[in-house]
């Protein structure tokens, strides 16, 4: 065996990645993968397409999504799985939350412009050419313009937090986002904690629902996946893993670079079936 790997932390073009869903799930298979999921940011619009993928070249497919949600004035991405990508309210929240980004946009590009950067918004909106844009794109635009050499000039200058074109952006809570994920028949995991100091809010989470801690990902350190597992035990929380590949935005893919074992998907699967019971009981 060996390859029975599972990546469930994903970016397409329906938000800030540069692979189609076919086109990663073509990889993805290559590269020896059974298990994906699509993480795409405040979109599940990717779902049908990277299911009907999966299912071509025999993957098993969980349906996924990552979140932009706020806790006490800190920025947490919430991963999704499980959930029904056709579920009415969820898709009503995920046009509000494009809505915002879509309008963040129109922000950014109006601040570089007042710079005497001439960046027309139509050339970020076509760059993107999806309903979930984000700062990449806006950094796409940069680079292609002639203004940054690469992203990490654009972020640096202009996009970071506190830079000049940088605009916060209004951010569902992270107890909001567990009960939309729940109610629409799936699970919460914590992306990424490595990435922000989370740690003193976990306990809060967990209260309001969280069931998860992504504990495998490219950014962590062995030290800190070891902290989040240690974590993830103390709390009786199921464990994730993914690359958080966005294809070729920023060098060489990260497809590859995480590869969950499947004893954690297995887990992942049960709760996901706990929660759907529970939440079909209260009738919701
Ligand atoms: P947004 O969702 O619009 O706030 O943009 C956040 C996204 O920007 C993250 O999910 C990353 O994919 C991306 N990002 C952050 N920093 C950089 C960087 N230095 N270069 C390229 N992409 C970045
Ligand atoms: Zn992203
Ligand atoms: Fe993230
Ligand atoms: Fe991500």
């Amino acid at each position: 065996m060996g390859f029975v790997f599972a990546d469930l932390h994903l970016h397409t073009r329906f938000s800030d990645g540069t692979y189609t869903p076919e086109e990663l799930v073509a990889e993805a298979h290559r590269q020896g993968f059974v298990t994906l999921s699509i993480t795409d940011h405040d979109t599940v619009e990717g779902c049908p397409a990277m299911a009907r993928a999966c299912a071509e070249h025999g993957l098993q497919f969980i349906p996924g999504v990552e979140l932009t949600a706020e806790y006490e004035g800190l920025e947490v991405h919430i991963l999704g799985y499980g959930f029904d990508p056709g579920h009415p309210e969820l898709l009503e929240q995920m046009d509000r939350f494009q809505a915002v980004r879509q309008q963040r946009i129109h922000e950014m590009v109006a601040r570089l412009n007042e710079m005497n950067i001439p960046l027309p918004v139509e050339r970020v909106f076509a760059l993107a050419n999806c309903r979930s844009p984000g700062r990449p794109h806006v950094a796409r635009a940069l680079v292609e313009a002639g203004v940054c050499r690469d992203l990490d000039e654009a972020f640096e200058r202009f996009l970071k937090k506190h830079r000049p074109a940088w605009v916060p952006k209004w951010k569902v809570s992270v107890p909001e986002a567990i009960r939309l994920l729940h109610r629409a028949g799936g699970v919460a995991v914590l992306a990424h904690p490595g990435l922000y100091y989370a740690d003193p809010v976990l306990p809060d989470l967990v209260r309001a629902g969280l069931d998860g801690i992504e504990c495998f990902h490219t950014k962590h350190t062995p030290a800190v996946t070891e902290r989040y597992l240690a974590l993830a035990g103390r709390y009786g929380l199921v464990v994730t893993g993914g690359s958080d590949c966005h294809g070729y935005n920023k060098g060489q893919p990260l497809l590859g670079s995480i590869r969950l074992a499947p004893e954690f998907v297995e887990r992942l699967q049960h709760r996901i079936a706990a929660r759907r019971a529970e939440f079909s009981m209260k009738g919701s």
